[in-house]
């Protein structure tokens, strides 16, 4: 169930990128991005896969070069989930990523070209039916060419990333393009939120969430977290992407985790663990660091967690108290735990099987 705190969602038209639904009613979708170089098709399909096992719905590569754009079809037909190709620069390489077969393209028209160069891609694009991102950045607005660093308020700096974003838009429907997603990314918090909020008043164009250049592991999710929460506490949403300087699978984790938090997605266990205190006299950081681990490197597990609350508790004290509406879990004593189920306590595990004991336990289901 969403959160009571999220708003009704944005009604938007939908498109699709080959088999994903975005927008128009459809559930968030998360995206990654490789970091692999793209020319290296082996490389890509492997991180494409771990992706893929880790919940991933839409991928997106970079294209560099032509070198890139002639290997999409291939890294394609090895992957089961859509393909996203990132286009800078060169219109050329959007033309080839659409003729390799990929099932959206992502351009950034600050730096694509003139209109005519935008117009032959939108061409190809409408004739294979494949969608359009486009991805506006503040750091490569048009308008700030001459400029690069205006000192414009974040109302301003919202207002142009929000007008070039819609002058690209006409631009696409005046060529009877309509299948088309924006995103509107700032390295900070306040641009990125007020563009998204401008837009989405203005039109029913799908959007995609994220803060460029987020950071590292833990600085880049709280930050692309409360950027997200607000966005999607007001509706608005279609697909997300929490960018970290970090394995793209662990960008994949975070942004499940964000869209569980307000009940938008399902995604693995509900893993209540304590902070731990001078009570504690097991290693819970430990166990929930293995259980995490086991978890999220299987597919299997993952898909028979999903809504599973699951505690691991530190003490008896609070423990079993805490761990009452978990439907598993165990609270620690000393080198070893009592097991607890649905409030009762069951049984006393030892600290050393606590990990086997709560996998055996999801894989069994009850
Ligand atoms: S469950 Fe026990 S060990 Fe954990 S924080 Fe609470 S009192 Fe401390």
């Amino acid at each position: 169930m969403p959160s009571v705190l999220i708003g009704r969602r944005r009604r938007t038209r939908q498109i699709r990128a080959g088999s994903l639904k975005i927008g128009g009613g459809a559930p968030v979708s998360v995206q990654s991005m490789c970091n692999t170089r793209t020319e290296d098709a082996r490389a890509t399909v492997d991180q494409c896969r771990r992706l893929e096992a880790a919940g991933c719905e839409l991928i997106r590569v970079a294209v560099p070069d032509m070198a890139a754009a002639r290997k999409l079809g291939r890294i394609k037909a090895a992957i089961g989930v859509p393909l996203v190709a990132d286009i800078h620069f060169d219109y050329s390489l959007a033309l080839e990523a659409v003729r390799q077969g990929v099932d959206k393209v992502r351009i950034n028209p600050g730096n694509i070209g003139d209109k005519a160069r935008v117009a032959e891609v939108a061409r190809a694009c409408k004739a294979a039916g494949v969608p359009i991102r486009i991805g506006v950045n503040a750091g490569s607005l048009k308008a700030i060419r001459n400029s690069p660093r205006p000192r414009w308020t974040a109302a301003k700096w919202a207002s142009v990333m929000v007008k070039e974003a819609l002058d690209e838009v006409r631009l696409l429907e005046s060529l009877g393009f309509r299948d088309i997603a924006v995103s509107l990314k700032a390295d900070d918090l306040d641009r990125t939120v007020l563009a998204n909020r401008l837009f989405a008043r203005r039109c029913d164009i799908p959007l995609h969430l994220g803060v460029t250049e987020a950071g590292s592991s833990l600085a880049g999710t709280v930050k692309s977290s409360a950027a997200l929460s607000l966005l999607l506490a007001d509706g608005i949403g279609d697909t997300v992407r929490v960018s970290l300087t970090e394995d793209p699978a662990l960008q994949v984790r975070a942004a499940y985790e964000i869209l569980k938090a307000f009940g938008l997605r399902e995604y693995g266990p509900d893993l209540v663990s304590c902070p731990t205190c001078g009570r504690c006299q097991v290693d819970v950081e430990k166990a929930v660091k293995q259980v995490e681990e086991t978890i999220y490197s299987s597919p299997d597990l993952l898909r028979r967690s999903k809504g599973m609350k699951i505690a691991v508790m530190g003490c008896v004290v609070n423990g079993p108290g805490e761990a009452r509406e978990a439907d598993f879990g165990v609270a620690g004593g000393k080198g070893r735990g009592v097991w607890i189920e649905r409030g009762k306590q069951i049984k006393v595990v030892k600290e050393s099987e606590w990990v086997r004991e709560i996998i055996r336990k999801i894989r069994s289901g009850k």
